[in-house]
């Protein structure tokens, strides 16, 4: 067991237990199989908060072995329905009881705002539970309108073990987007967290077992990403797997899956999602979401608006506004309620962001505010980045960033914001801010992206499928379109009239 210490405080929040640092594996914590262990790290200071299991292929063997059991002979794909949503009930009060220990968790983990975890992430990741327990007993095929002879239906079955493999930037919201859907379809699963952040889906493992959640079902193996991770996805007993992260792992999760039993794969990965803003918008309300798209969770989110593309005739006020908002936007200790901006996850990412910066600067693109860590701040902290005169050519265009850098650039017509939004690999999200209908609607269904939003951003919600388009990905978090993907369809056909066969 360790403990993270912050002087500064003596709040439990602040300074929350690491109570769970093993591998769940099939109801009960255990260490990993090599005995080795690596180091979760604070982004505030750098320093290490606790030592967790490092599981690797061997542990996965043995928590897919643990899920294939109870899928094939345990209680949960058995269960009617609505007792597979009873216990997601319990399961979602008891994250909800427990709110603020877990928000601790991933703000030490991943820098996350504590504000943000306990207000949001957590009432999304309950809410999730209780959208998917509040479907699981109504899942049924249909009856098929066959030819005369015959008589047809379709049952939908759970998938059977299925493997999740999760990254760091929004450890509790992730976790259940993809658990939840799954518990309720009747799978049992292994769920690989990111190696940066391990801490809360340990805390989830055991909130799991005390909602009642039968052994084997649900286990957590901590690890990286070319052991843990990889022994998923080559894995010849995983039916299916779920993969939230880069595209570059994303393509190694499908050859892996191709290469080993076919599993059925689904990938939601990067984007570089452009928020289009035309002249009649109000300009304030615009800066102020163009702020928000990008710097919220200091940019370490899938969707973020990090193309930015603003009609001419409102061009000089919006920069004057977005870059006034930029200076007032409030960089600091995630556990600070007035902070917006809390430190990148880790060191390699902190440096990551300060490269793309550099290459922005030497590419002419025009620096407006930002470029540099925050002065004066330990962790791993920097300063909101915004560049305008950015051309699709340029590397902070093209490239996922994942950090506060906006690129900004102007435009003349509705063709060429168009063009320029469609002109990327990516295809995650866009949002369009405009009052004219006409404008929105042409401009929502030219842009290939997986979700659009009109005069809002970051507008996710349980009912509303999220997913990407081209190299963002493919197969739908959200919605019951979710759920489907750990379901399979399965055709009973059967003569009528006697009919000799
Ligand atoms: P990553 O791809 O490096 O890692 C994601 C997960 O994959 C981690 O758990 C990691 O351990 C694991 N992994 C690494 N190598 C692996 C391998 N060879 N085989 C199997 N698993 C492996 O991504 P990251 O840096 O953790 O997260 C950031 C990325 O995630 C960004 O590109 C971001 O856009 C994307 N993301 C996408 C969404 C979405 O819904 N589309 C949501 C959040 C994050």
């Amino acid at each position: 067991m360790g403990s993270h210490s912050d002087d500064s405080s003596a709040s439990f929040v602040k300074n929350p237990t690491i109570k769970f640092t093993k591998l769940f594996i099939n109801g009960e914590f255990v260490d990993s199989v090599s005995g080795k262990t690596f180091e979760t790290i604070d982004p505030r200071t750098g320093k290490v908060t606790a030592r967790i299991a490092e599981g690797d292929k061997e542990d996965v063997e043995l928590a897919v072995k643990a899920a294939r059991q109870a899928f094939d002979h345990g209680p949960w794909p058995r269960l009617p329905g609505s007792e597979r949503g009873r216990i997601m009930m319990k399961f979602a009060d008891l994250l909800e009881e427990n709110a603020e220990e877990l928000a601790a968790l991933d703000t030490i983990d991943c820098g996350k705002l504590f504000s943000v975890g306990k207000a949001m992430d957590i009432p999304y990741a309950a809410n999730a539970l209780r959208y998917y327990a509040g479907a699981a007993d109504k899942v049924h095929g249909d009856v098929l309108k066959m030819s005369r002879e015959l008589h047809g239906y379709t049952l939908l079955e759970p998938i059977g073990v299925v493997g999740h493999i999760i990254p760091w930037n929004n450890p509790i919201f992730v976790f259940f987007m993809k658990v939840s859907p799954t518990l309720a379809a009747g799978c049992t699963m292994v769920v690989k967290p990111a190696e940066q952040t391990p801490l809360s889906a340990l805390y989830h493992a055991h909130l799991a077992k005390l909602a009642g959640i039968p052994d084997g079902v649900l286990n957590v193996i901590t690890g990286f990403g070319p052991t843990a991770g990889a022994a998923i996805s080559s894995h010849m007993d995983i039916d299916a797997v779920s993969f939230t992260g880069s595209t570059e792992i994303g393509r190694k999760v499908m050859q892996a899956a191709a290469e080993s039993n076919l599993k059925v794969v689904s990938l939601e990965l990067g984007g570089k999602s452009p928020l289009i803003i035309f002249d009649d918008a109000d300009v304030d309300m615009a800066a102020q979401l163009a702020i928000f798209g990008i710097m919220f969770n200091k940019g370490e989110a899938c969707v973020a608006s990090s193309r930015v593309y603003v009609q001419e005739g409102i061009y000089d006020e919006f920069v004057k506004k977005l870059v006034e908002k930029a200076r007032a936007w409030i960089v600091g200790d995630p556990f600070d309620p007035k902070a917006q901006q809390g430190p990148q996850v880790d060191l390699k990412q902190f440096e990551k962001i300060l490269s793309y910066i550099e290459h922005g600067k030497r590419e002419g693109a025009t620096l407006l505010t930002g470029g540099k860590p925050v002065a004066d701040q330990k962790g791993y902290y920097i300063e909101p980045t915004i560049f305008a005169d950015v051309k699709e050519e340029m590397l902070i265009a093209k490239d996922e960033i994942f950090g506060p850098v906006m690129a900004l650039a102007q435009f003349k017509t509705i063709e060429e914001a168009i063009k320029r939004a469609n002109s990327t690999r990516y295809g995650l999200a866009a949002g369009i801010v405009t009052k004219d209908l006409n404008v929105a609607n042409t401009v929502s269904r030219s842009v290939r992206a997986g979700t659009i939003w009109i005069s809002c951003y970051f507008a996710l919600d349980n009912d509303c499928p999220f997913g990407g388009y081209k190299m963002s990905g493919f197969g739908k978090d959200f919605g019951l379109e979710a759920l489907h993907k750990y379901l399979q369809v399965k055709s009973v056909v059967t003569p009528l009239y006697n009919t000799p066969w």
